[in-house]
């Protein structure tokens, strides 16, 4: 373990109880021997097939769920809960409809107890960190589903955590958008420094914005490898992700998964899967 290390997962194992059936499992384990750690300032990516419990890692990193067995350090402590050193991002918009871009983004400082003048200062810096500037006043249904996941990132980053962790935040969002929100996302991750932690199982999602990519095996999840991105950062009119070392990359991590989908797609045929 580096003493650099941000976070560790530590032989983490995650079951959940299931009701009890005749003659069947009552447990199903999610997560089993995870050891990744990742640095201060790291841009990590988690990939792996549906249901192999990345959602389930990262509500663990948030301290939303306990590990069965195994330890998660945050600087070296056990995480025991959530705390306002980490923010996530979901997938869908977690907004408060009946506040605005501003307020939505105040609701974030309120809980850490930001002074109430310097609160609506602080979100109007950071919708415009997201290009959201001069929509502070518009409500959640009046912005499109890319400008709702600004709002989100905006919250999520005004008060400051040390951590950002964000669960397939661009999933719902059209292909356009979505590129637009990496690229957004890669800046602000180079101007503010923060650890990140994100999940997708978009394989070039994952080699646009990881400086290690950690794939997953399918339930139960384990992390199968970590390949570092080493990608020169595209200048001027580049597509990134067009490149002849993008396309190794992605064919890389794309064998790996598709390993990964096939022995899941068996298992499902044999009836091992619950
Ligand atoms: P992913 O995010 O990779 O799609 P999840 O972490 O959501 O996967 O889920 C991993 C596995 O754990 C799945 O089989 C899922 O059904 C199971 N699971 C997740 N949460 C619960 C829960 N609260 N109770 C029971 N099973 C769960
Ligand atoms: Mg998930």
């Amino acid at each position: 373990m580096g003493h650099t290390a941000k976070i560790v997962f530590d032989g983490v194992r995650k079951e959940f109880a299931l009701p009890k059936r005749a003659g069947g499992r009552s447990v199903v384990t999610a997560l089993d021997g995870i050891d990744l750690s990742v640095g201060a300032g790291e841009f990590l990516v988690v990939v792996g097939p549906s249901g192999c419990g990345k959602s389930t890692l990262l509500d663990l990193l948030g301290g939303l769920t306990r590990p069965t067995a195994g330890r998660i350090l945050l600087d070296g402590a056990p995480v025991t809960g959530p705390g306002v050193d980490r923010s996530i991002v979901f997938q869908q918009y977690a907004l408060l409809p009946w506040r605005t871009a501003l307020g939505n983004v105040e609701f974030g400082l309120e809980a850490v107890g930001t002074p109430r003048r310097q609160r609506a200062e602080r979100a109007r810096e950071f919708l415009d960190l997201v290009g959201l500037g001069g929509f502070e006043g518009h409500h959640p249904h009046e912005l499109s589903g890319g400008m709702r996941q600004r709002v989100a990132i905006a919250r999520s980053l005004a008060y400051d955590p040390d951590v950002l962790l964000m669960d397939e935040p661009f999933a719902a969002l059209d292909a356009q958008t979505r590129e637009s929100l990496q690229d957004e996302l890669l800046r602000i991750w180079r101007r503010t420094g923060k650890t990140v932690v994100f999940i997708t199982h978009g394989i070039d999602e994952a080699v646009r914005l990881g400086q290690r990519v950690a794939v997953m095996t399918s339930r139960p999840g384990r992390i199968k490898e970590v390949v570092p991105i080493d990608l020169p950062e595209p200048t001027g009119e580049d597509d990134p992700r067009s490149s002849p070392e993008f396309a190794r990359f992605r064919h890389r991590i794309w064998s790996l998964l598709r390993d990964e989908v096939s022995r899941a797609q068996q298992e499902e045929r044999e009836g091992v899967a619950p």
